[in-house]
């Protein structure tokens, strides 16, 4: 399906303009024979459950992490989120207190 089927005249022409544009900066980008092939239209948690010091929520043994629970906005941060909880959930309950 053509993609100027789906959209809106004026989000296409941004959009074909934003890709000449970066096909400028970034070699290949905009080859004319790249395809384009859907758009990612979701975003990051806009809400944050909140947990104490110990990354611990309000619910005693739920520990909230990652990106649903409004910690982390990508694949690193998230990863890294959940080694902290999983650091302070063997702390908590095993009274490791060294970082691992
Ligand atoms: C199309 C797309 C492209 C992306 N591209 C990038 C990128 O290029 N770079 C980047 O850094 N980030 C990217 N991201 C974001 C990245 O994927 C997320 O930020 C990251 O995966 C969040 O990790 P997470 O562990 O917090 O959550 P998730 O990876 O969503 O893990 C949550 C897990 O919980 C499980 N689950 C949900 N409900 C329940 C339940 N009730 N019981 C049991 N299990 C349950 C799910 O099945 C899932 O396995 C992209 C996301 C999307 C959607």
């Amino acid at each position: 399906m053509n993609m100027r089927e789906v959209l809106p005249e004026f989000m296409s022409e941004a959009i074909c303009e934003g890709m000449q544009a970066f096909g400028k900066k970034m070699k290949a980008f905009a080859h004319p024979e790249a395809v384009f092939t859907g758009f990612e239209t979701r975003s990051s948690s806009p809400v944050r459950m909140p947990r104490n010091e110990g990354y611990m929520s309000n619910i005693e043994g739920l520990y909230p992490a990652g990106e649903g629970a409004g910690y982390a906005g990508g694949i690193t941060s998230a990863a890294v989120d959940g080694i902290e909880v999983a650091e302070a959930i063997i702390q908590n309950y095993c009274g490791i207190k060294e970082n691992l």
